[in-house]
Protein backbone atom coordinates (compact mmCIF):
# COMPACT_ATOMS: atom_id res chain seq x y z
CA UNK A 1 0.00 0.00 0.00
CA UNK A 2 1.73 3.43 -0.99
CA UNK A 3 2.00 5.92 1.51
CA UNK A 4 1.30 9.49 -0.06
CA UNK A 5 2.81 11.22 2.96
CA UNK A 6 6.31 9.82 2.25
CA UNK A 7 7.56 11.63 -0.90
CA UNK A 8 8.71 8.23 -3.30
CA UNK A 9 10.11 10.05 -6.59
CA UNK A 10 12.24 12.71 -4.42
CA UNK A 11 13.90 9.67 -2.51
CA UNK A 12 14.46 7.50 -6.05
CA UNK A 13 16.11 10.69 -7.05
CA UNK A 14 18.42 11.53 -3.69
CA UNK A 15 18.89 8.31 -4.11
CA UNK A 16 20.16 8.17 -7.26
CA UNK A 17 22.40 11.57 -7.72
CA UNK A 18 23.72 12.07 -3.86
CA UNK A 19 23.76 8.73 -1.97
CA UNK A 20 24.55 5.89 -4.67
CA UNK A 21 25.35 7.34 -8.12
CA UNK A 22 26.23 3.25 -9.25
CA UNK A 23 23.08 2.01 -8.61
CA UNK A 24 22.14 1.88 -12.34
CA UNK A 25 25.64 -0.01 -12.65
CA UNK A 26 24.23 -3.03 -10.67
CA UNK A 27 23.77 -5.60 -13.02
CA UNK A 28 21.38 -7.73 -11.17
CA UNK A 29 24.72 -10.43 -10.27
CA UNK A 30 23.47 -11.41 -7.01
CA UNK A 31 27.18 -11.02 -5.27
CA UNK A 32 25.74 -8.50 -2.77
CA UNK A 33 22.77 -11.19 -1.45
CA UNK A 34 24.84 -14.24 -1.52
CA UNK A 35 26.65 -12.53 1.42
CA UNK A 36 24.32 -10.72 3.49
CA UNK A 37 24.92 -12.43 6.82
CA UNK A 38 20.53 -11.08 7.16
CA UNK A 39 19.55 -12.12 4.48
CA UNK A 40 17.13 -14.65 5.76
CA UNK A 41 14.89 -12.50 7.37
CA UNK A 42 14.59 -9.83 4.62
CA UNK A 43 11.34 -9.90 2.74
CA UNK A 44 13.75 -8.56 -0.20
CA UNK A 45 17.02 -9.24 -0.71
CA UNK A 46 19.78 -7.14 -1.52
CA UNK A 47 20.19 -7.38 -5.38
CA UNK A 48 16.29 -7.17 -5.57
CA UNK A 49 15.78 -3.75 -3.68
CA UNK A 50 18.00 -2.18 -6.12
CA UNK A 51 15.99 -3.50 -8.80
CA UNK A 52 12.66 -2.18 -7.35
CA UNK A 53 14.27 1.07 -6.93
CA UNK A 54 15.61 0.82 -10.78
CA UNK A 55 12.12 0.29 -11.68
CA UNK A 56 10.93 2.61 -9.29
CA UNK A 57 8.62 0.37 -6.92
CA UNK A 58 9.86 1.97 -3.71
CA UNK A 59 6.89 2.06 -2.10
CA UNK A 60 7.80 -1.93 -1.50
CA UNK A 61 10.90 -1.38 -0.27
CA UNK A 62 9.46 1.24 2.47
CA UNK A 63 6.36 -0.69 3.60
CA UNK A 64 8.45 -3.71 3.84
CA UNK A 65 10.32 -4.56 7.33
CA UNK A 66 13.54 -4.60 5.32
CA UNK A 67 15.26 -1.63 5.17
CA UNK A 68 14.99 -1.65 9.19
CA UNK A 69 16.65 -5.30 9.39
CA UNK A 70 20.11 -3.73 7.56
CA UNK A 71 23.11 -4.92 10.15
CA UNK A 72 25.23 -1.46 7.73
CA UNK A 73 27.93 -4.20 7.91
CA UNK A 74 28.49 -3.39 4.59
CA UNK A 75 29.68 -6.63 3.16
CA UNK A 76 27.16 -6.54 0.21
CA UNK A 77 29.61 -3.19 -0.86
CA UNK A 78 32.81 -5.50 -0.55
CA UNK A 79 31.34 -8.50 -2.78
CA UNK A 80 29.82 -5.73 -5.37
CA UNK A 81 31.96 -5.40 -8.81
CA UNK A 82 30.29 -2.26 -8.82
CA UNK A 83 31.15 -1.19 -5.28
CA UNK A 84 27.29 -0.51 -5.00
CA UNK A 85 26.73 0.73 -1.51
CA UNK A 86 23.23 -1.39 -0.19
CA UNK A 87 23.85 -0.12 3.56
CA UNK A 88 24.07 3.61 2.46
CA UNK A 89 20.79 3.01 0.29
CA UNK A 90 19.39 1.19 3.38
CA UNK A 91 20.55 4.11 5.70
CA UNK A 92 19.04 6.68 3.23
CA UNK A 93 15.44 4.99 3.22
CA UNK A 94 15.06 4.69 7.08
CA UNK A 95 16.19 8.27 7.65
CA UNK A 96 14.04 9.51 4.63
CA UNK A 97 10.32 7.57 6.31
CA UNK A 98 11.20 7.35 10.03
CA UNK A 99 9.24 9.63 10.87
CA UNK A 100 6.17 8.10 8.56
CA UNK A 101 7.03 4.66 9.78
CA UNK A 102 7.30 5.41 13.32
CA UNK A 103 3.97 7.24 13.19
CA UNK A 104 2.26 3.82 12.00
CA UNK A 105 4.67 1.42 13.34
CA UNK A 106 4.50 1.58 17.18
CA UNK A 107 7.02 -0.95 17.63
CA UNK A 108 9.59 0.31 15.60
CA UNK A 109 8.94 3.99 16.99
CA UNK A 110 10.03 1.66 20.64
CA UNK A 111 12.65 0.45 18.99
CA UNK A 112 14.37 3.67 18.37
CA UNK A 113 13.63 5.60 21.24
CA UNK A 114 15.20 2.80 23.42
CA UNK A 115 18.01 2.43 20.77
CA UNK A 116 18.77 6.48 21.14
CA UNK A 117 18.12 6.33 24.94
CA UNK A 118 21.03 3.03 25.44
CA UNK A 119 23.54 4.95 22.87
CA UNK A 120 23.02 8.18 25.14
CA UNK A 121 23.98 6.21 28.26
CA UNK A 122 26.36 4.06 27.48
CA UNK A 123 27.86 5.75 24.71
CA UNK A 124 27.40 2.92 22.38
CA UNK A 125 25.06 -0.19 22.14
CA UNK A 126 24.13 -2.50 24.85
CA UNK A 127 21.99 -4.85 23.38
CA UNK A 128 20.65 -7.21 26.72
CA UNK A 129 19.72 -3.48 27.64
CA UNK A 130 18.73 -3.13 24.87
CA UNK A 131 16.36 -6.34 23.92
CA UNK A 132 15.14 -6.51 27.89
CA UNK A 133 13.63 -2.77 27.02
CA UNK A 134 12.12 -4.09 24.38
CA UNK A 135 10.47 -6.59 25.30
CA UNK A 136 9.10 -5.21 28.39
CA UNK A 137 7.84 -2.14 25.92
CA UNK A 138 6.04 -3.95 23.94
CA UNK A 139 4.94 -6.60 26.42
CA UNK A 140 6.54 -9.37 25.07
CA UNK A 141 8.78 -10.74 28.04
CA UNK A 142 10.21 -14.04 26.72
CA UNK A 143 10.48 -13.12 23.31
CA UNK A 144 13.36 -14.44 21.58
CA UNK A 145 14.60 -15.84 25.18
CA UNK A 146 15.73 -19.28 23.85
CA UNK A 147 18.15 -17.44 21.25
CA UNK A 148 19.68 -14.60 24.19
CA UNK A 149 20.53 -17.63 26.00
CA UNK A 150 22.23 -19.24 23.13
CA UNK A 151 24.14 -15.70 22.37
CA UNK A 152 25.28 -15.50 25.84
CA UNK A 153 26.31 -19.10 26.41
CA UNK A 154 28.58 -18.53 22.94
CA UNK A 155 29.84 -15.57 24.39
CA UNK A 156 28.68 -13.04 21.41
CA UNK A 157 27.71 -10.40 23.78
CA UNK A 158 28.53 -9.24 27.04
CA UNK A 159 25.92 -8.93 29.87
CA UNK A 160 27.96 -5.88 30.91
CA UNK A 161 27.51 -2.60 29.52
CA UNK A 162 30.65 -1.08 28.37
CA UNK A 163 30.72 2.54 28.86
CA UNK A 164 32.49 5.02 26.21
CA UNK A 165 34.66 7.72 26.51
CA UNK A 166 33.08 11.36 26.01
CA UNK A 167 29.58 9.37 26.01
CA UNK A 168 27.84 12.63 27.46
CA UNK A 169 28.98 14.63 24.58
CA UNK A 170 27.89 12.16 22.44
CA UNK A 171 24.69 12.05 24.11
CA UNK A 172 23.71 15.18 24.10
CA UNK A 173 24.29 15.72 20.13
CA UNK A 174 22.19 12.65 19.71
CA UNK A 175 19.33 14.73 21.81
CA UNK A 176 19.71 17.75 19.79
CA UNK A 177 19.09 15.94 16.60
CA UNK A 178 15.89 13.84 17.97
S1 LIG B 1 26.60 -7.24 -6.08
FE1 LIG B 1 26.37 -5.17 -6.90
S2 LIG B 1 26.06 -5.48 -9.10
FE2 LIG B 1 25.70 -7.46 -8.13
S3 LIG B 1 23.48 -7.51 -7.72
FE3 LIG B 1 24.44 -6.70 -5.89
S4 LIG B 1 24.38 -4.49 -6.14
FE4 LIG B 1 24.03 -5.38 -8.16
S1 LIG C 1 24.93 -3.95 4.89
FE1 LIG C 1 22.84 -4.75 5.11
S2 LIG C 1 22.32 -5.49 3.07
FE2 LIG C 1 24.55 -5.25 3.12
S3 LIG C 1 25.35 -7.25 3.68
FE3 LIG C 1 25.13 -6.08 5.58
S4 LIG C 1 23.08 -6.59 6.34
FE4 LIG C 1 23.16 -7.24 4.20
Amino acid sequence: MADTKIDYNQIKDDLEHYIEPNINYCCQCGKCSSGCPAVESFEYKPHQIISLIQSGQMDKIVNSKTIWLCLECDICTTRCPEHISIAAIMNHLRVATWQERTRKDKNIAKFYKLFNKVVQIFGRSYEPGLIMGLNVGTGRIFNDADIALDILKKRKISMLPEFVKGRKKMGKTIKKYL
